[in-house]
């Protein structure tokens, strides 16, 4: 007779924090690793700043700018930049291209306050730009908070000007405002989606006037001259602009132990960063590798740098005709895992989850076989024998992993770019990191997880 020990030790499922399942020299291993991942997170905000650094990074690795008819052969690695907002990445496998790729999906899109196409304005002696709000996003969270100013303007004569205000010690920042308590009461008795609007995320930028007693609107004029000398830009060019107002502070180790990292965007930076990293760490693999980081997953991956446009299709198609083979043989025969977060049970709102099957900060990397929202509506859902595969796959090299859906059936649901690359008949599997307060300007993940993460992709396109 066996004894119950014995047995729940052979017949149950472990569900264990990772730090019991990793050695002191993994766990060193993996808190490093995060300093890097932190690095990252302060540079790569936007999305058009992680397309510039994965370039970067990606030429100082080999990797060479791929052009369609470029001859390609095993081990070479190529990239296409796509409108400088995704980037797609491949190493040439040594087996037969038939056999398909091992693409890695991930997006470095996250929730913001965009300008708006004419943003600036003047109200009551002082300076504010509209914004209109990108991604699902909990208005009143963005309040009261230092904001950064991001991205680009294309001026009148068609020349780019760059922007990053708010992130240097010596810069000034923005910020919504928002009502003192002492004058809330009616806005604190609405319910929490209304008590900030969008049309009150206005961005605060000014309050000094041009000084010139005969001019109106003095603060706008001298906000719009101090733009004019810094960047040569006038009021018209925010309108082939985009501007992106994010959080100004920087990623930060989290607790006393240092165990988890907050920043803003690890949605889905902390698995763009982890599969951008297994990527570059890879050598020869026998499968070619694509990797994809993507933009517009946020407002539902359509438009030409979104995962509903054809660009990654027509990369694949590339290689594969290079290779003497066609995209519908190549993708036939591919395995994906789309790489983004899950949201982590919060103990502190525990009514959201079911327990048994919610994924857990600390527990790994999680897999989520299907996502959507109503009786799984809009999800891809992965089969049950390539949820097997990909088990084994991890737990053959030791990758800390757990399963983990969506909040509580109909608590609500989303979705994620799996569903666009399984409808190009790919075999696809959601896999990420849970977050803590997910789409918050201060979002936290575990290191373990993120480091897990890392792991988890190395091992599939390795394999
Ligand atoms: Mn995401
Ligand atoms: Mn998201």
């Amino acid at each position: 007779m066996e004894t119950s020990k014995v047995l729940k030790e052979k017949l149950f499922m472990k569900r264990q924090h990772g730090v019991f399942r990793m050695s002191e020299a993994e766990l060193a291993e993996c808190d490093n690793f995060c300093e890097n991942y932190k690095d990252f997170m302060d540079i790569a905000k936007i999305e058009r700043e992680a397309v510039n650094y994965t370039v970067e990074l990606l030429k100082n690795n080999g990797y060479v700018e791929y052009k369609s008819g470029m001859p390609l052969n095993a081990g070479d690695k190529i990239y296409r930049n796509n409108r400088g907002k995704a980037v797609v990445m491949a190493i040439i496998g040594t087996a037969p291209i038939e056999e398909g790729v091992r693409l890695c999906a991930a997006h470095i899109d996250s929730p913001r306050l965009d300008l708006k196409q004419n943003p600036l304005y003047e109200d009551s002696e002082t300076a504010l730009f509209k914004t209109h709000y990108y991604g699902g996003l909990k208005k009143y969270q963005w309040t009261a908070i230092p904001l950064a100013l991001h991205g680009v303007v294309i001026k009148a004569d068609g020349t780019t000007v760059e922007v990053n205000v708010g992130e240097d010690e010596n810069d000034p920042v923005f910020c919504v405002t928002d009502l003192l308590p002492h004058l809330a009461n009616d806005q604190m008795a609405k319910p929490l989606a209304k008590g900030i609007t969008g049309e009150q995320l206005n961005l605060l930028i000014g309050s000094r006037p041009f000084r010139d007693d005969e001019a109106s609107e003095a603060v706008k004029l001298n906000i719009m001259n101090i733009l004019f000398e810094k960047y040569g830009i006038t009021e018209a060019d925010f309108i082939s602009s985009e501007l992106e107002a994010v959080p100004a502070f920087k990623a930060k180790d989290v607790g006393f132990d240092r165990s988890m990292i907050g920043a803003y965007g690890h949605d889905d930076k902390v698995c763009a960063y982890t599969a951008l990293m297994a990527t570059v760490d890879c050598n020869n693999p026998e499968h070619t590798v694509v990797t994809v980081l993507t933009d517009k997953e946020e407002t539902g991956s359509d438009g030409n740098t979104g995962l509903c446009s054809a660009y990654l299709k027509y990369f694949i198609a590339d290689i594969a005709e290079t290779l003497g083979s066609d995209c519908r043989t190549v993708l036939s025969a591919s395995e994906c895992l789309s790489a983004d977060v899950n949201a982590a049970f919060d103990p502190t709102f525990p009514e959201v989850n079911e327990r048994n099957n919610c994924a857990y900060i600390n527990r790994g990397v999680c897999i989520t076989k299907y996502t959507g929202a109503r009786g799984k509506s809009g999800t891809s859902d992965a089969s049950a024998e390539f949820t097997g595969r990909i088990r084994r796959l991890m737990d053959s090299h030791n990758v800390i992993w757990q399963t983990g859906e969506l909040g509580k059936v109909d608590a609500g649901g989303g979705g994620t770019v799996a569903a666009y690359i399984a409808n190009l008949n790919v075999d696809t599997i959601d896999m990420g990191v849970p977050v803590l307060s997910m789409h918050a300007p201060f979002e936290v993940v575990s290191k373990i997880d993120t480091y897990m993460a890392y792991k988890a992709f190395s091992v599939f396109i390795n394999d």
